[in-house]
């Protein structure tokens, strides 16, 4: 052991063999980023020799070389390349809260690259020529779309309902009934975002069931704001009862500083309901029955970027955007630019809509989904016969917590091997170049093209005989 030990040459050595340049000059990258993987290697394969481990070449023999220069070699590569990447989601689930919710749509992304890669008018009035604001970027298309008197944008909806509780209700009390006291994932839970922003939760009602007179009866001196969550990650079914924001906004007639709020969680701009999916009401519908305020996220069902949107009266927008933490909670030039032309989608109609990739693949018919499958497996096929490949009905979810008692109706490409088992080609999958996901059901791959490009069928061909090799 120590001979070999001691067969391992020294750094300074190993500095002068013409591999240590080249892997710099193929990386591009400085040689100290080439000597700190070396160290690196060295020292391992030093413990693993001491602990009896090593499975690799002797040192000391000429294949221990070559293994050393290719560990450094991944190393390098793995310490270059950007630890977030594009994934294929061929799970059907359209918004994946892990996948990075909505991609954007062509428009959305040529916007961002533009204002990205220049200088920009963000906060800059080009007529005036002074100083402008942020918040006019998008104000006028949202209260256009949504029929409100104002509207502004925030980091994400959780800021969002923190800062409209933060502004309105601190020290006071809001109403909201037992069965909404949602917690959406990550943490966020309606009470201890309650809590967090100083309002005081007066929770009124049963799990299941909430009446108008539950509210009255809350009302009190010290009531800043009645608030309603959507319940859109779950669903109360049978003897249950909410109240209408409409029936809500007759409390005002006696408490006229009472605010009726509604945190519409995935808030449409487009009615679903027309396909007849979901139960989504439009953010338009809410805003119209009264309501003082709405909030929603830019990245569920909308198909924008993270973003949190709130909408309403501008007597209350304008003192939520004068709060200092208004200020904490801003969103970036590449976010508005991405939002900016995802709206203008919703301006120009139902043939923009389609270029909205979550508003695609949610409408996207069994049909297509059925022609889409026949065309991958044509090509899959051709290289791959070795696969045992096949189509079946199945279901798509819509995720993202929005709508999970929808259904979508969906074909999936199911694929089988004689050899190799479905956990280790789906976990070979994700490992690929480019990761692909996908679900495993009775030992077979499951496909569901819904939430897959079809310029990405290649990569996932590609990645399958990755596999065949083995
Ligand atoms: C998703 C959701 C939120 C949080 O929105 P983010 O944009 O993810 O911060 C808040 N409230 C409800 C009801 C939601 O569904």
């Amino acid at each position: 052991m120590k001979e070999w030990l001691r067969s391992i040459p020294p750094i300074h050595e190993l500095q002068k063999n013409p591999q240590y340049m080249q892997i710099a000059d193929e990386y591009g990258i400085d040689s100290s980023l080439v000597h700190d993987a070396l160290t690196n290697c060295l020292n391992q394969i030093r413990t693993q020799l001491l602990h009896e481990i090593w499975r690799g070449p002797t040192p000391g023999s000429s294949d221990f070389l070559k293994q050393v220069w290719s560990d450094v070699r991944n190393q390098v590569r793995e310490q270059i390349m950007p630890q977030l990447k594009k994934v294929i989601n061929a799970t059907g689930i359209v918004l994946h809260t892990n996948f990075g919710r909505a991609p954007l749509s062509k428009d959305a992304i040529d916007h961002i690259l533009q204002i990205a890669s220049s200088y920009s008018n963000v906060e800059y009035n080009l007529k005036e020529g002074k100083r402008g604001s942020r918040y006019d970027v998008v104000e006028k298309i949202l209260t256009k779309l949504t029929g409100s008197e104002a509207a502004m944008v925030v980091n994400n909806n959780a800021a969002a309902v923190f800062l409209i509780l933060r502004t309105l209700a601190q020290g006071k009390e809001v109403i909201i009934s037992r069965g909404q006291l949602v917690e959406i994932g990550g943490s966020f839970r309606v009470s201890s975002i309650m809590g967090e922003s100083g309002a005081i939760l007066k929770e009124v009602g049963t799990t299941n069931k909430t009446h108008f007179q539950d509210y009255q009866k809350a009302l009190s001196d010290d009531t800043a704001m009645i608030m309603k969550v959507h319940t859109s990650n779950f669903k109360i079914i049978g003897f249950t009862e909410t109240v209408p924001a409409e029936d809500l906004i007759t409390l005002k007639e006696q408490n006229p500083e009472l605010i009726v709020y509604e945190d519409l969680g995935s808030g449409v701009l487009y009615d679903f309901r027309e396909h007849g999916i979901g139960e989504e009401p439009t953010v338009q519908s809410v805003i119209k029955s009264g309501v003082d305020l709405v909030s929603f996220s830019g990245d569920k069902l909308l198909g924008g970027p993270q973003a949190g949107i709130i909408a309403g009266k501008k007597v209350y927008i304008d003192q939520i955007k004068k709060h200092s933490l208004a200020r904490a909670f801003r969103v970036d030039k590449l976010t508005l630019a991405g939002l900016e032309a995802t709206l203008l989608h919703y301006v120009t109609g139902s043939k923009g809509l389609k270029e909205i990739p979550v508003i695609r693949n949610i409408l996207m018919s069994k049909e297509e989904i059925y022609e889409r499958s026949l065309t991958f497996i044509r090509l899959f096929k051709e290289k791959l016969p070795e696969f045992h490949i096949s189509i079946k009905e199945s279901y798509s979810q819509v995720g993202g917590g929005a709508m999970p008692d929808v259904q979508l109706e969906t074909y999936v490409v199911t694929i089988r091997h004689d050899r190799l088992h479905a956990h280790s080609i789906e976990k070979k999958l994700r490992e690929a170049p480019i990761p692909i996901v996908a679900k495993i059901r009775e030992d077979e791959i499951h496909l569901d093209l819904r939430t897959v490009q079809e310029t990405e069928y290649q990569e996932i061909i590609k990645a399958f005989s990755l596999l065949a090799e083995l």
